[in-house]
């Protein structure tokens, strides 16, 4: 016997609709390229995104066409976001701080009909349009007058005259909510770049999962700066979150340094805000350096790779701002895990709640995750068994798009490629990523903890930990650290401040100090081309 219950589709469409209809004036303000604060509401995103539609319809795209953008966070890719997937056509958001040559690669392999960038991006743009084959319409995210002349692009035009021009009624169409809505290709940090293909199902699920209390806890008391781009999965899905619950939007478009990301907190009053370790890295050194405070920001989720102890501690003991720490992927849209307490936490002391909010968090209602040793076989849920982490839930991925790669599911299950623990109550921990591992004399050491020591240490800015090949131990792990302007420490005082606080086997045999350390395209530290810059590097003890 079948339920009595309206079957409605779950489409994006019905998000901003729904924005438009109970939080019309709730405000979405934007950093702009030109470089001033663009202000209006979720009733403008509305009008907006409707003309947007017009347009696409216009171009007699057809449904499931995928439409490209090369942009910032802001308001003109926010109606792209509800306006091509409202239409039944695919956003394939394209990460900007790719090489051009894998950017031409990626949209041909989507095969993008039209490429909508801001104009930052023009020098990528006119380097590769001529090489994207299937690209039929160029469009700039600027004002009719602001289009550059001799650009050699063809049929250029600007967003403005491309959609200002068509009416703002539209009806959204109705179709199966397990159509694609967006696609964002993995780093490809091994291989060639892989999509995962988003539906619209799967995006509202995981929005409202997303905004639940246990996990981001959004609403329409919020002010939300997510400085996670807009290009790599969906902003963690916070552009749809938001528009879920009413939540105020601030985008900080091109502008992610400390200062800049500082001042719209203080000028808009953000309460809440997202983003990779790396940017709270650069906002935090700019607020020491002033002597600054928050008056407003209350929490900030931290994902994208291990948030060191020494950042959670850092917000929660100067800043009073609470971090949430969560993990995911691409694959999996991305949100898997959100560290929040429980009821029976509460009563413990400040250090031991600490303990707990140090680790990636509790799986949030819809992923469904285990740990497997090397055998395939389950391992107990004892925070101290350590293993591949797999998971499976209506957001995660079941195949990648034109079945690249073969099928990525082993019985059901995504594995992840990151090694966990997880505990009694639930809470995972990321022990690291499995290629990261290494494996000294049989025991297997955590880069991340490595790294967390050297985060602590007062002087260091950035630390790296990695395994060198060692004819005794097999590999054995060495730290590249980047110091703080101005201040010092030496190989062995920082060997030294390892003592106590991590095994002896597990201290690294070397400290190395660089200038930088290479970070991909989603802000995270780039261990293979580290490992290139230290091809001629040899252990002390080798
Ligand atoms: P890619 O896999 O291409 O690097 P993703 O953005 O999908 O791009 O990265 C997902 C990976 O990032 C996870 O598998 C994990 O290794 C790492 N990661 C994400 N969040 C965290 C976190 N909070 N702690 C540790 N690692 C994390």
């Amino acid at each position: 016997m079948l339920g009595l219950m309206q079957n409605h589709p779950l489409l994006i469409s019905s998000l901003i609709e729904f924005a438009e209809k109970h939080h019309g004036d709730a405000e979405v303000v934007s950093r702009r390229v030109e470089g001033d604060i663009h202000r209006y509401t979720y009733k403008d995103v509305a009008t907006r995104s409707r003309q947007v539609a017009n347009a696409l319809d216009r171009m007699q795209l057809a449904f499931g066409d995928r439409v490209a953008t090369l942009a910032w966070n802001g308001y003109r890719h926010l109606e792209l976001y509800f306006g091509v997937s409202g239409t039944g056509r695919v956003l394939h958001t394209l990460n900007p701080r790719l090489h051009p040559e894998q950017i031409a690669w990626i949209a041909n392999h989507a095969e993008d009909q039209v490429m909508c960038f801001d104009m930052s991006f023009l020098p990528i743009i006119k380097a590769v349009h001529s090489k994207c084959s299937t690209i039929k319409h160029y469009i700039v995210l600027c004002d009719a007058d602001k289009v550059p002349a001799d650009t050699g692009i063809p049929g250029l035009q600007s967003y403005e005259a491309w959609m200002g021009a068509q009416p703002s009624t539209y009806t959204w169409p109705i179709f199966d909510e397990n159509s694609a809505s967006s696609m964002c290709y993995t780093s490809g940090t091994t291989g060639n770049p892989k999509a995962a293909l988003y539906s619209h199902r799967s995006t509202i699920l995981h929005a409202m999962a997303g905004a639940m209390p246990d996990a981001l806890s959004m609403s329409a008391r919020d002010c939300l700066l997510p400085v996670v781009p807009m290009f790599h999965v969906n902003a963690w899905g916070l552009p749809y979150s938001a528009a879920m619950t009413g939540a105020k939007l601030v985008f900080p478009g091109p502008a992610m340094d400390g200062k800049s990301i500082f001042e719209l907190i203080e000028a808009e009053k953000v309460n809440f805000a997202a983003g990779v370790p790396t940017v709270w890295q650069m906002m935090i050194a700019h607020m020491q350096s002033g002597n600054l405070k928050f008056s407003t920001l209350k929490r900030t989720v931290i994902g994208g790779s291990a948030c060191p102890p020494a950042m959670i501690t850092a917000f929660n003991d100067l800043y009073g701002v609470e971090v949430l720490h969560a993990w995911g992927m691409t694959e999996m849209s991305p949100l898997g895990t959100v560290c929040t307490l429980k009821n029976k936490h509460l009563a413990l002391s400040d250090a031991d709640k600490m303990k707990i909010r140090l680790k990636q968090g509790r799986g949030i209602f819809g992923v469904d995750m285990k740990i497997v040793g090397d055998d395939g076989k389950d391992l107990p849920w004892d925070g101290k068994a350590y293993g591949d982490l797999l998971v499976k839930g209506p957001w995660i991925i079941s195949d990648y798009f034109k079945g690249e790669g073969g099928s990525p599911l082993v019985d059901g299950w995504f594995p992840t490629g990151d090694v966990a623990t997880i505990d009694a109550d639930g809470y995972m921990q990321i022990t690291d990523r499995s290629k990261d591992v290494i494996k000294s004399g049989g025991e297997w050491i955590s880069s991340i903890d490595v790294e967390n020591v050297a985060m602590a240490h007062p002087s260091v800015a950035m630390a790296a930990c990695i395994g060198m090949k060692h004819p005794k131990w097999d590999e054995r792990p060495i730290i590249a650290v980047v110091k703080k302007p101005g201040m010092d420490v030496s190989r062995e005082e920082l060997l030294a401040f390892y003592e106590g606080k991590t095994a002896k086997w597990q201290i690294p045999d070397d400290v190395v100090f660089v200038d930088s350390i290479p970070l991909g395209g989603t802000g995270k530290m780039m261990k293979t081309r580290l490992r290139e810059v230290l091809k001629d590097y040899k252990l002390p003890s080798a």
